[in-house]
């Protein structure tokens, strides 16, 4: 018996092994191994199993086995092969995002010492003081705790235990210990649910998509307040009642607790929660649950669509026009929700995309009936919120200051707010205390050493941090490096300014915070969101990690400080971007019995974008917007496919993109090559970077084959791949151009 293996490594080819004999029934495709690869033992994944081989050469053999059950069923093997296939990657790369490295399961659980005392009617231990010490506080407790929590009452917890336990006054038990699972998720909430006439419609096709056990997707397209959440909950009730299992994709960390408090009412201790503040042995003992079958509902990030599921029913994208749910690195850089589709045809399952704000492909592709629309057009409590946008410019000229964060209208609303006890979200998507550091003689920024971008100061900590290589530096510059100006100055407005402004304006108000700064760990998001809902919070700020999804019914202001950011940059699809945080953000005012308001304040109030976000009006944005598109060849009206080169010399890097350009000598019908150019940020951790984008029109290539094949003749013909120096990294279906 041989088997075919593939590796982890950007090589395609597979290679054959012999199968030893002791392992001949136990082991399938898709499991996997070790095996010796050069002078290295290697782990691989078997894509074949076979009688015999053609290949002369000396074969090695199998030396041992990963997995010790299939964690791969035919539908996940499925996927890997269709991952391998769509993003360019060799199958081991493609099976390593599914199965990664450290879970396994074999995992099993850290064991700990447990003592409890033994009861005794005479008390021997006179002449052991400390003994006699820990005995008496064990007999008081009654129960087993952990050895190493006697360290309070002597300093060798072990040797006193192992002591008492040789004269029977003890009994000591190894225990294997629980990892932390609840750090992100609210206590149950539990809520009383009446559904409405346009919820019930909608539940009524989500379940008979259910019970045709067929592939069926769906955009659920319901405004902020409809009731999407709840939706979720009865679908997913429905098809764990049928014995099969759900999988929820949330977009943002900050979006998991509240989801999470919910859905525990409901389901209780069958949901897992899969994200990226899991501590690795939360991390590993959840997935070998998962593996086992004990969780119905998994409720996670991006990586959560290859949960190893059995008998999976139905897979929910929250907000699924979110850039979250694209992979940027490594291979495969995969989309989540065009995933969630594939896995929901290969499982035959139904699949919902979910969002108040649909990408524009999602929307598009409703109005092709590639995907049946369900809409809930209305709030379920509450109205709309009443819009105001503020003219930054005219501000400065009647107020007669410049630059001031707050606008009066702003401050006006919000001191009416926090006399009459109700909450207050403020938006501001950009973190550290200022995002710049710039000379005021001679205009110079100061950038990274690694990185073509600025610098951003944190006051807390007083560092200046690169948001792209996270490298610190501790010192500020005094003199500028291009004019020797002493005029050095922060410039830009970052989150931890508003806060200190914010307390300076309202001493007795009770602000937080919440960015990928204080959001390190999962407790410290929970707290703030649940200090929040329970009214222990009065202005909670936050970057686009609280613009959606959050359900805070005393929330009735919502101000959006620099509702411009982001919008002129360089990008297809920076419009729909800043429509949707604006959009989104105002969904979080009024969601409870009190009116909500929202305060836009922007530089540019008379552009499209603005005013359509500000009118609440998707539709008159997204027809602008499409037909933009339309006439530029871009989603959803073609493929694209970025080929970027990177590496550390320059001229090297300008070479190789050119020869790749220079190769092609005719472009199929359709396909349109842009570039070679510089990337928008040229320069990240160290390497330069250029690209080449091709565009192929859907009116030609209609499921984007004709652009697979041509691309993948470039990459085939190309001299460079990617673990070659300068690297080509090919990204199929690139959320970003910059
Ligand atoms: P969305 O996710 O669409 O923004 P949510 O699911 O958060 O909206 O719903 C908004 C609020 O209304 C939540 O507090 C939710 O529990 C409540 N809600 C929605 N539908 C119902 C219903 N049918 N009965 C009771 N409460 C509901
Ligand atoms: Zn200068
Ligand atoms: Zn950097």
């Amino acid at each position: 018996m041989f088997a075919d293996i593939s590796f982890p490594i950007s090589s395609y080819q597979v290679f054959t092994y012999k199968v030893p004999d002791e392992l001949i029934n136990r082991l399938s495709i898709g499991m996997r191994v070790k095996v010796p690869l050069g002078s290295r033992i290697i782990r691989g994944i078997i894509v074949d199993l076979k009688k015999s081989t053609n290949f002369s050469g000396s074969i090695k053999s199998i030396k041992e086995m990963i997995d010790d059950q299939p964690v791969l069923d035919k539908n996940l093997w499925e996927l890997i092969k269709w991952l391998s296939k769509y993003y360019n990657c060799p199958i081991g790369v493609a099976a390593k995002a599914v199965l990664p490295n450290n879970l396994s399961t074999k995992y099993e659980l850290k064991t700990q010492l447990y003592v409890k005392a033994i009861n005794q009617d005479k008390l021997v231990l006179n002449h052991a003081k400390t003994q006699k010490s820990v005995y008496t506080y064990l007999q008081s407790i009654q129960s087993l705790i952990p050895v190493n929590s006697l360290k309070d009452h002597c300093s060798n917890p072990n040797d006193i235990c192992k002591q008492l336990h040789s004269k029977g006054f003890v009994e000591l038990v190894n225990q294997p210990v629980l990892p932390n699972l609840s750090g992100i998720s609210f206590d149950p909430i539990h809520k009383d649910i009446q559904f409405t006439k346009d919820q019930s419609s909608a539940l009524k096709n989500i379940f008979s998509a259910i019970n045709s056990n067929m592939f069926q997707s769906f955009l659920l397209h319901g405004v902020t307040g409809s009731g999407k959440t709840e939706i979720y909950i009865e679908a997913a009730r429905h098809v764990v009642s049928k014995n099969k299992t759900v999988i929820i994709l949330l977009p943002e960390i900050a979006l998991t607790p509240q989801i999470a408090g919910r859905f525990k009412a409901v389901f209780g201790e069958s949901v897992a929660l899969w994200h990226s503040k899991l501590s690795q042995s939360a991390r590993a003992w959840t997935w070998k649950k998962i593996c086992l079958g004990e969780y119905k509902v998994v409720i996670g990030a991006r990586s959560s669509i290859f949960s190893p599921l059995k008998n999976l029913g139905l897979v929910i994208v929250d907000e699924e026009q979110e850039d979250s749910y694209k992979q940027d690195s490594p291979a495969p850089r995969y989309h989540a929700r065009d995933v969630a589709l594939i896995r929901g045809k290969i499982n035959k399952a139904t699949v919902l995309l979910a969002s108040a704000t649909p990408s524009l492909e999602s929307y598009y592709n409703s109005t092709i009936k590639k995907i049946k629309y369900i809409n809930l057009p209305e709030r379920f409590s509450g109205a709309y919120p009443k819009v105001h946008i503020v003219d930054m410019i005219n501000e400065s000229k009647e107020s007669n200051k410049y630059g001031e964060i707050f606008s009066r209208l702003l401050l006006e609303k919000m001191k009416d707010r926090l006399s009459n006890g109700q909450q207050i979200i403020l938006l501001h998507n950009r973190r550290g205390f200022a995002p710049a550091i710039r000379c005021d003689d001679c205009g110079e920024i100061y950038l990274c050493n690694h990185c073509k971008v600025s610098l951003t100061y944190h006051r807390l900590g007083k560092f200046l941090q690169c948001h792209f290589c996270n490298q610190i530096k501790n010192k500020l510059p005094e003199i500028c490096g291009e004019c020797n100006s002493y005029n050095i100055r922060l410039s830009g407005t970052g989150t931890q300014k508003i806060e200190d402004l914010l307390s300076n304006e309202f001493p007795n108000a009770s602000i937080a915070r919440l960015d990928t700064d204080v959001a390190k760990s999962g407790e410290n998001i929970t707290k703030i969101l649940q200090n929040f809902s329970n009214k222990k919070i009065d202005i909670l700020l936050g970057t686009q990690m609280i613009a959606k999804g959050l359900d805070f019914a005393n929330a009735t202001l919502v101000g959006i400080i620099n509702a411009d950011t982001g919008l002129y940059l360089p990008d297809y699809r920076a419009g729909e971007k800043v429509f949707q945080l604006i959009y989104q953000s105002a969904g979080r005012a009024g969601r409870g019995d009190s009116p909500g308001e929202v305060v836009i304040q922007s530089y540019n109030p008379d552009n499209t974008v603005i005013k359509s976000a500000a009118q609440l009006n998707l539709k008159k944005y997204y027809d602008i917007c499409l037909n933009e598109r339309k006439s530029l060849d871009y989603p959803p009206f073609s493929w694209i496919v970025k080929f970027e080169v990177r590496g550390a010399k320059k001229d090297s890097v300008e070479n190789s993109i050119k020869i790749i350009s220079d190769g092609i000598k005719d472009m199929p019908k359709g396909i349109e090559k842009l570039g070679p150019s510089y990337c928008y940020r040229e320069k990240l951790k160290d390497q330069y970077r250029m690209q080449i984008v091709f565009k192929s029109k859907k009116e030609f290539d209609p499921v984007g084959s004709r652009l697979h094949k041509f691309y993948n003749s470039l990459i085939i013909n190309s001299k460079i791949n990617a673990s070659s120096n300068p690297r080509l990294i090919v990204d199929v279906n690139p959320t970003s151009l910059l």
